[in-house]
């Protein structure tokens, strides 16, 4: 199963397109290493539901934005630019 995420500037592409920056409350951040990345990707706390992540298209438009993914089935729900976020629910 490929893995697809809507870049709010560009549409729907494959995951490997993109770089994951971690969640909000507890961002790991652009600068942080591969296996930094990897450890907030599969070995944090398990939050159960919705949640809010930064991810960097980074072979495309090369923006930041954010994403709501739900932790229990893995899919992301939603994506949108950081000013967009107060206007949400
Ligand atoms: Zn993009």
């Amino acid at each position: 199963m490929t893995f697809v995420i809507a870049c709010p500037n560009c549409g729907p592409r494959e995951a490997l397109e993109f770089s994951f920056g971690g969640e909000t409350t507890r961002r790991a951040g652009p600068e942080a290493s591969e296996q930094e990345l990897a450890g907030y990707l599969f070995f944090r706390d398990n939050v159960m539901g919705r949640q809010i992540e930064w991810w960097l298209h980074r072979d495309g438009c090369r923006k930041w934005f954010l994403a709501e993914r739900n932790t229990m089935t893995n899919q992301i729900e939603r994506t949108f630019w950081p000013h967009e976020r107060g206007r949400t629910a």
